[in-house]
């Protein structure tokens, strides 16, 4: 169980992401733009930041780049959520500082299974969920 950010513009996305981590064991901190996305990452330092590319105003991969350059979330892993799958995208989401990225569509057990491999090299959460 972590503190799992996601910056996501479309709503319908953001609910089912969010749905999935809560159901999941996770806290979700959920923002609809890059502004409001960063300000919630320095406030809460979460080991993991989902980040839409797309997005209105400042757009995912500038967000990253802003967020890898602050010292204080150093601990932070940054995945790309991404319908890109052209060549060249994986490069310039790593370019852009991104520790990975999870594709959309959201596929349940796919997506799960690259958070919790998200999280364990955040060096946090166990995996395990745990019952209440
Ligand atoms: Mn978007």
């Amino acid at each position: 169980m972590a503190t799992i950010l996601i910056v996501e513009d479309n709503p319908k996305n953001l609910k089912l992401v969010a749905f999935l981590l809560r159901q999941a064991g996770h806290d979700v901190l959920e923002a609809a733009d890059a502004q409001c996305g960063i300000e919630l990452a320095r406030i809460h330092h979460p080991p993991l930041i989902l980040m839409d590319i797309q997005l209105p105003g400042m757009d995912g991969l500038t967000a990253a780049r802003t967020l890898k350059m602050d010292d204080s979330l150093s601990n932070s892993k940054i995945y790309a959520l991404t319908a890109l799958a052209m060549k060249g995208d994986e490069e310039r989401i790593r370019a852009a500082g991104c520790d990975g990225y999870i594709s959309k569509p959201i596929r349940y057990q796919e997506f799960l299974q690259a958070v919790a491999s998200a999280l364990s090299q955040a060096g946090g959460a166990p995996m395990a969920h745990q019952p209440e």
